[in-house]
């Protein structure tokens, strides 16, 4: 594991999932980190050493400059937040559209434009997007709106990743497959057969199971410390897209 001692870090939806595993990891790889959520109870729950914990909504832009002016330097960035809506291009109502750029895209140019500035200042930055394979890298049903803001967050990723490499600033995206989390069981109980429903989701990834946030965790502190690596979308998903 790389070593981030001396490093803070800041990860937009630490509550829970993946973003709650990735804040652990940080802070046992060494870092500083700041865990922020919408979810004060899932905040509260979150104790560990160099943790420390603000609500933060990714979807209000003077929280965020608000908040990364009270840390002062910002190492690492991990943009974790986002949200799943279902649905065809026919059926989604625009207001889901709308709620899914603002959340899986928009905000993450809201914390990069707080966090990069004082990354250009000393030279020495990582940004980290959460995208998915699911209906960007690989075309999933029913998934349109999720599909289309998480291809822009590979987008996203690599357009900040060629502008500012010169700088020393990375920028990668994950592309996780089907993760066990609490929304993806809250996904699985809205469909009615839970058990059903969790089999097809295991079925599509080979490898026989379902990934763990820790896994994706693994990867994002990987990507921090990966001083040779930018402008990739890196994808671990039990096989999915072999
Ligand atoms: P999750 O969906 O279970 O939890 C999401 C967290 O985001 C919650 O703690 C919630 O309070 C927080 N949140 C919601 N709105 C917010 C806002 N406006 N500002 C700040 N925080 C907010 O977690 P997960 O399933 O691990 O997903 C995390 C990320 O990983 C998402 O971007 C998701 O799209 C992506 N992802 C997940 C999977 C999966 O199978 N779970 C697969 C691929 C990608």
């Amino acid at each position: 594991m790389a070593d981030l001692s001396g490093k803070t870090v800041l990860i937009t939806a630490a509550g829970q999932g993946i973003g709650r595993a990735s804040a652990l990891a940080f802070a046992q790889a060494g870092a500083t980190v700041h865990a922020t959520d919408i979810d004060a109870a899932a905040l509260d729950d979150l104790r560990a050493d160099n943790v420390s914990a603000a609500l933060l909504d990714v979807r209000d832009a003077a929280a965020v400059k608000a908040l990364v002016a009270r840390i002062g330097a910002v190492d690492i960035l991990f943009n974790c937040a986002g949200v799943v809506h279902g649905g065809t291009i026919l059926e989604m109502p625009d207001t889901d559209l709308d709620v899914a750029f603002d959340l899986n895209v928009r905000a993450m140019i809201r914390t990069i434009r707080a966090v990069l500035p004082g990354m250009v200042e000393r030279r020495d930055g990582a940004i980290i997007n959460m995208a998915s394979v699911a209906s960007s890298v690989k075309g999933v049903p029913n998934r349109f709106a999720y599909g289309v803001t998480k291809a822009a967050v590979i987008g996203l990723t690599k357009a900040v990743a060629a502008d500012y490499v010169a700088h020393n600033i990375r920028c990668n995206a994950i592309c996780p497959g089907t993760v066990e989390s609490p929304s993806l069981q809250a996904r699985i109980r809205a469909q009615g057969d839970y058990e059903q429903t969790r089999a097809a989701f295991i079925a599509r990834q080979p490898i026989g199971r379902l990934g763990t946030p820790e896994e994706i965790a693994d990867l994002a502190v990987y990507l921090a410390g990966a001083t040779y690596t930018t402008g990739q979308a890196v994808v671990v998903d039990g096989g999915w897209t072999i």
